[in-house]
């Protein structure tokens, strides 16, 4: 190493955080030239009218100007769309990772620690690691169902200052019930947070529960829909809470071209649920070809992704030989121990799951 080199690295770890120093940064798969099946997205592109469509009106878009701070245009939609109530706002984050950091943030002071069931998504954990939190992670069951006592014990010794729910959950794909949120919305006195980046693949919608719990907020996304590019999250909750994490958000955090593209988005989302009802049913093909594998289990979902459980230790030459064919995959094992032997699959076209199924197939002979 150069002299300066040497000079930086005294200075960095003098002056970083030494919990910043110790992380790893999140990691995201190199997938060069393959199916890729890691990331929960929505494999259809845009009908090509409608692409027209909307290359046209982006002509319509200053970009020597800053974006609209409130994005009041997409914001108006957003309302009219999910029928939010006048009690309720709606916070706009660069993906619902800027709003999971915002809401940590909001809180961070509080010397109190954010809570999850786990294995959940993982930016959790970490966002808490980065805000300086402490993180608590309370084990599911082993069929990844929500383990009430537990929780409930851990949140009275805890008294966590946030609790996320997502539901369905990452990287389990079910639900844990209606009665059990409940219980748990009403023994926290912290804030509790129902992550729906799921919500298109489901039947349950937890939205209008923020007129019966004022600690609740309700997070959801545009990505698994379709639109993982355009980076937009939305938070829903009462005024004093958004108000509240509002000021932590940086004032350009939406730019032009997304705020423009959600909105038009918005304008035919048709084509979007339309899409996701294709994939619901590409689901349900899916997790009925994978039970006619050689696998230890499939878990049941309601995400656009199913988990199955491989033989013991066969996570990582799995993964491998799937990688060799040209698919990519999750590999779940090693991360959290309730995820041993497992891989998580995301739901795509007929087509794309054929594939799939073909290379695990020869995968697993
Ligand atoms: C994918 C995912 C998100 C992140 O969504 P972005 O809006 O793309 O940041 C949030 N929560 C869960 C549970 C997810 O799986």
């Amino acid at each position: 190493m150069t002299k300066i080199e040497d000079q930086v690295d005294a200075h960095v770890e003098r002056l970083v955080n030494a919990n910043l120093l110790k992380m790893s940064p999140y990691k995201v798969a190199d997938s060069t030239g393959l199916l890729k099946l890691d990331a929960m997205e929505n494999p259809f592109v845009w009908p090509e009218a409608l692409q027209a469509q909307w290359l046209e009106s982006l002509k319509s878009i200053s970009v020597n100007r800053y974006p609209d701070t409130s994005a009041t245009e997409l914001v108006l939609r957003i309302r009219d769309k999910y029928q939010i109530s006048d009690d309720c706002d709606v916070l706009l984050g660069n993906g619902s990772d800027e709003l999971i950091q915002l809401i940590a943030m909001a809180v961070s002071q509080s010397g109190r620690p954010i809570l999850a069931p786990e294995p959940s998504f993982v930016m959790y954990a970490m966002i808490a690691q980065f805000t300086g939190m402490d993180y608590v992670g309370v084990p599911l069951t082993a069929d990844f169902e929500l383990d009430l006592e537990r929780m409930l014990k851990a949140i009275e010794a805890e008294n966590p200052s946030v609790i996320f729910l997502a539901q369905p959950n990452n990287p389990t794909g079910n639900l844990w019930g209606d009665e059990k949120l409940k219980r748990i919305i009403e023994a926290a006195n912290g804030l509790v947070v129902i992550d729906e980046a799921y919500i298109a693949f489901t039947d349950a919608d937890y939205l209008h529960w923020l007129d019966e719990y004022p600690n609740l907020v309700v997070m959801r996304t545009f990505s698994k829909v379709g639109l993982a590019g355009l980076r937009l999250g939305m938070l829903f909750g009462h005024r004093g809470w958004i108000e509240q994490i509002n000021k932590l958000r940086l004032p350009y955090n939406i730019n032009s071209l997304t705020q423009h593209a959600a909105s038009f988005a918005l304008d035919h989302f048709d084509v979007f649920e339309n899409q996701t009802q294709e994939l619901c049913r590409q689901r349900k093909q899916l997790l009925q070809s994978l039970g006619n594998l050689p696998l230890v289990k499939v878990f049941p979902s309601q995400a656009n992704f199913i988990t199955v459980q491989l033989a013991k230790g066969d996570a990582e030459r799995v993964h491998n030989a799937l990688k060799e064919q040209g698919v990519l995959v999750k590999k779940l094992d090693g991360g959290h121990e309730l995820l041993a032997d497992c891989l998580r699959i995301t739901v795509s076209t007929s087509d794309e799951n054929k594939q799939l199924l073909d290379a695990l197939a020869v995968s697993l002979s």
